[in-house]
């Protein structure tokens, strides 16, 4: 008899252990790196989306500024929104034109780099 009251009590705690469980999970980011989480909002935002659409008033409407302006933190379905939103077009426009413009970025640091290589080169023959 006591036995099967242990299990019972235990059965209540694990069920409130997992409701309590619903929170952001840290190993999510290992799936979708561009998940930025603040503790302090207790939500999720995409790092491409906010980057790329954060002043773009017709994405905003559409999406209702889900991921952009306005944290997710329904723990609840959490991954079916992190999927839902990596296969939706506006991430996948909003993570290309991230990376094209990383890659600008770069090769403008380069062309500088060299330009400036160039001017000392051309300062030392005079
Ligand atoms: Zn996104």
């Amino acid at each position: 008899m006591e036995a099967t009251e242990a299990n019972e009590a235990c059965g209540k705690r694990c069920a409130v252990s997992k409701e309590r469980k619903l929170k952001f999970q840290y190993h999510w980011l290992e799936k979708y790196p561009w998940i930025q989480y603040n503790s302090t909002t207790d939500g999720m935002l995409c790092q491409y989306c906010t980057h790329i659409y954060k002043e773009d008033e017709s994405v905003l409407k559409h999406t209702q500024g889900a991921w952009i302006s306005r944290p997710v933190s329904n723990w609840k379905k959490a991954l079916d929104k992190m999927k839902t939103h990596a296969a939706s077009d506006w991430h996948k426009l909003a993570k290309a034109k991230y990376d094209a413009e990383r890659q600008i970025q770069s090769r403008t640091r380069a062309l500088l780099c060299a330009s400036t290589l160039n001017q000392k080169a051309k300062k030392s023959t005079l």
